[in-house]
C-alpha cells in the first residue's frame, strides 16, 4: 500500500515569529525553518506502518519554493522512500495545495494521505479537509492512534469530549494529532543516503492548479506582550491580591 505525506515548511517552532514592520505578514528572511512538526508525526506514523509491513512505499510531498526540498530530504531521511516538490513562490492558500495535493493523488493512487492537523504557521486547519472533499474520500481528523486492517483504517480521533474511535474505508485521508507519536530524528547515515532518493520537481500548472489567493490579509499583529509579574512578601498579601487585583478567589 502506498502512502502520500505532505509535509510543510515553516518557520521553527522555537523560534519566536516577527512581525513585518508593513504588518503586511511574518517576516521569513534569515528566520530557521522546519519541517511543520504535525508533519514529522505524519511521516513518523507512515514509517512505522511501512515498519509494519501494511505499508510498502512512502511519498513525501512538498508544495512549495526550492527550498522546501530541504523538508523533503528530511522526510527522506526519516525513512520516506521518495519525494515530489512541487515547486512555487507564490503564496499556497489550503485550498490551492489540496487541488495540487488531488493532482497527486490522481497520479499516485496512494490508499492513504497522512498529512498534519494543521501548519503551524497559518493554523488553517483546513488542507486534509479540504483534499477529503476534493476526492470523495472518507477521513479520519486529528489522529492519536490509526490501525490499518481488511481494507479500513481504525483512527482514535481527539474530540473535545475525549476519545472517538472511527472505521474508515480506504481509501482515506488522515491529518495527525500531538499524541499520534513521538517522531524520530533522522541519523547521520541516513541524512547521507536521503540526498540518493529520488525527488521529483512538478509546479503547481502540471495538475492545472490555479494558485491565485482567494483570502485577503488586511492586517497582522503581534499578540499583546505579557504583562512583567510581582513579588509579594507574605500569604496574606497574595491572597489579597488574588481577590481584589486579579479577581480569582
Ligand atoms: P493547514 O490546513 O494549512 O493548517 O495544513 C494542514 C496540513 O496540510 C499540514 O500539516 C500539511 O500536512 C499539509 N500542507 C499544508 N500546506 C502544505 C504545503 N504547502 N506543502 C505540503 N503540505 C502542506
Amino acid at each position: 500500500m502506498k502512502v502520500l505525506v505532505p509535509v510543510k515548511r515553516v518557520i521553527d517552532a522555537n523560534v519566536k515569529p516577527r512581525v513585518k514592520a508593513d504588518g503586511s505578514g511574518v517576516e521569513l528572511s534569515n528566520v530557521k525553518m522546519s519541517m511543520n512538526p504535525f508533519d514529522e508525526i505524519s511521516v513518523e506514523e507512515a514509517i512505522r506502518l511501512k515498519e509494519a509491513g501494511t505499508v510498502s512505499e512512502i511519498v513525501a510531498i512538498s508544495v512549495g519554493p526550492q527550498q522546501a526540498q530541504e523538508t523533503i530530504r528530511t522526510a527522506l531521511a526519516m525513512g520516506a522512500d521518495r519525494g515530489i516538490l512541487v515547486k512555487t513562490d507564490a503564496v499556497m492558500e489550503p485550498l490551492a495545495v489540496a487541488k495540487v495535493l488531488k493532482g497527486i493523488v490522481e497520479a499516485e493512487k496512494p490508499e492513504l494521505v497522512i498529512l498534519g492537523k494543521q501548519a503551524i504557521d497559518d493554523d488553517s486547519n483546513q488542507t486534509g479537509q479540504m483534499l477529503a472533499a476534493l476526492l470523495g474520500w472518507s477521513q479520519g481528523t486529528f489522529a492519536s492512534k490509526v490501525e490499518i486492517a481488511d481494507g479500513k483504517a481504525t483512527v482514535t480521533r481527539e474530540v473535545d469530549g475525549g476519545l472517538q474511535t472511527v472505521e474508515l474505508s480506504l481509501p482515506a485521508i488522515v491529518t495527525t494529532d500531538l499524541r499520534l507519536n513521538q517522531p524520530r530524528y533522522a541519523s547521520l547515515p541516513n541524512i547521507m543516503k536521503a540526498k540518493k532518493k529520488p525527488l521529483e520537481e512538478k509546479t503547481p500548472d502540471d495538475y492545472g492548479v490555479d494558485a491565485a489567493p482567494r483570502l485577503k490579509v488586511l492586517k497582522t499583529e503581534e499578540p499583546e506582550g505579557r504583562k512583567a509579574g510581582v513579588k509579594v512578601k507574605d500569604v496574606a498579601e497574595l491572597v489579597e491580591k488574588l481577590k481584589n487585583e486579579a479577581g480569582v478567589l
